[in-house]
């Protein structure tokens, strides 16, 4: 690929809209706001969204009302084409769209490249899904009775996404929603608003009907969020971000008992048997560790790898990590962009000399990176003792700790000594170990021999406080649809 000019990064962020859309227009926020987006490898502002008032918010949740018994009313069939031809236009556009996203989030465009690619797939998915909403028709036990089940969709939906994924996150709620006949506020991240306004621009020249898909944009999260989720008219609310966040939103849905989907937090274990094939390991470690920078809820968080293979695993781990390039995203041969703002960084600097300070050993890295941008050295660190922090707090940056075990039993307590539950890895070549083992994790997901575990196919998210509901898979658009029956009286 020849290297991406000046030219070429202001041409993609100019070619998005900056406004808010609501019902079908790109409106200027009413109060005249907005609020800049910034590129973390630089720090240098990209361009000013519209920063929309909490009026301006309500207007997209009267849209979205206005338009649901509409497209509720759409044929399948029709709902799905729409998806399909965003699909089909978001890959025709996947250069253009992963340049964006690496200005706006500052991952390598490979990268963003692939998520751009994974977010085009849940729409594929459901836009296959879209004409396969069915129903069940039974006869009750007792005779007499018949009983029909229908799947009907739940209505008005806001959806919230965080910055990490910026336009997966939202891909795989908008995709379920629009196959489901929901229609939608979506509220992006306000460090990377720009790939879901592109998102959304596509999915309008794609024919999906104005008021249907909302988006606003907000320097204010809870002032925008907030009236929408006390408002009766709304439906659902899907949440991805922290744990921290999503527990106050639960709580304030509780109000009108509003339907919730919560993707939040994880502190995933990767955990080596002394019978793994180790290069294996050290493959998956470096996606399942360094995919995003290490910013992915889905990111491993800890290694804990059997003693006697925990050397050579250290070794080779390091050696790779070490080899990385950083730099900026947009740059050739760049593996590992910056941090997405200095407070997250901040964050992990903190992480790792609380770990140091407790006795680890940085086996390679262990500090931040001099110059301007937010970057982090990819890290492994050894000899890690059991209260460090890191062990507990989802690091989010490109920080491997690495803790030893001793038999099977105590891998398994210590993996499941969290109250995250979101994804666990394991490696290890006996196959009834395997089997015991993914039965034991208390996770909603495991990667097997292998560092990732995405998929538009699968059912996507956790158990415990990584939250609820799935995203992708035949469960994905369960989410977006309400169960009726209907008793029926036959004489
Ligand atoms: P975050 O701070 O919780 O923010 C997520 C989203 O919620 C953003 O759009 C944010 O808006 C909004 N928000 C923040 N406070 C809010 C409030 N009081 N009311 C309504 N909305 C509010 O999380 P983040 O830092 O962006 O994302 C990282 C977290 O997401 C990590 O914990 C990661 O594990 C998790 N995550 C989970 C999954 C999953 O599928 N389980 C996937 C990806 C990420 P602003 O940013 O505009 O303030």
């Amino acid at each position: 690929m020849s290297a991406i000019t000046p030219t070429q990064e202001q041409s993609v962020v100019e070619s998005v809209p900056k406004r808010l859309l609501i019902g079908g227009e790109w409106r200027e926020a009413s109060g005249g706001g907005t609020l800049a987006v910034e590129d973390p490898s630089t720090g240098a502002a990209l361009c000013e969204v519209a920063d929309a008032t909490p009026q301006d918010a309500m207007a997209a949740l009267d849209e979205a009302c206005a338009a649901q018994a509409d497209w509720a009313a759409t044929p399948p069939r029709e709902r799905g084409e729409i998806l399909r031809r965003t699909y089909e236009r978001v890959v025709a556009r996947a250069d253009e769209l992963a340049l964006l996203m690496t200005l706006e989030m500052g991952k390598p465009v490979a990268e963003s490249r692939a998520e751009v690619l994974y977010a085009a797939d849940f729409l594929r998915w459901f836009s296959e899904e879209a004409v396969r909403i069915e129903g069940r028709w039974a006869t009750a036990p007792a005779g007499g009775m018949r009983m029909l089940t229908m799947r009907q969709p739940v209505g008005p939906c806001l959806l919230i996404t965080p910055w990490n994924f910026p336009l997966a996150m939202g891909a795989r709620k908008i995709g379920p929603a629009v196959a489901a006949g929901c229609t939608m506020v979506v509220k992006p991240a306000k460090l990377t608003p720009l790939s879901m306004l592109a998102l959304a621009e596509i999915m309008q020249d794609a024919g999906l009907p104005g008021g249907v898909l909302n988006v606003v944009t907000s320097r204010s999260a809870s002032a925008t969020t907030g009236p929408l989720i006390d408002d009766p008219r709304l439906r659902k609310l899907s949440f991805t971000g922290s744990t921290e966040v999503g527990r106050q939103l639960m709580a304030q849905a509780s109000r009108h008992v509003l339907r919730l989907s919560m993707e939040l937090g994880g502190n995933a274990p990767f955990v080596v048997f002394d019978d793994a094939d180790v290069d294996a390991a050290v493959e998956g470690a470096m996606v399942a560790k360094m995919r995003n920078i290490g910013e992915a809820c889905t990111a491993a968080n800890r290694f804990h790898v059997h003693a006697s293979v925990a050397d050579a695993f250290t070794e080779k781990l390091a050696a790779r990590m070490g080899a990385l390039k950083v730099g900026r995203g947009v740059e050739d041969g760049v593996q590992v962009g910056p941090l997405i703002d200095d407070d997250q960084r901040g964050k992990v600097a903190a992480l790792v000399d609380d770990a140091l300070g407790r006795g680890a050993t940085a086996v390679v890295g262990g500090s931040a990176l001099d110059g301007r941008g937010h970057f982090y050295a990819p890290t492994v660190l050894a000899g890690v003792p059991g209260d460090a922090s890191l062990l507990r707090e989802e690091i989010f940056g490109p920080v491997a700790p690495v803790v030893t075990f001793t038999d099977e039993d105590e891998a398994i307590a210590a993996a499941n000594r969290t109250e995250f539950g979101l994804v666990a890895y394991v490696f290890t070549r006996d196959l009834d170990r395997a089997i015991r083992v993914v039965e034991r994790l208390e996770t909603g997901m495991v990667g097997l021999n292998q560092g990732l575990v995405s998929n538009a196919a699968a059912p996507f998210g956790g158990v415990k406080q990584s939250g609820f509901g799935r995203e992708g898979g035949v469960e994905g658009i369960d989410e977006y649809l309400s169960v009726k029956y209907a008793a029926i009286r036959v004489g």
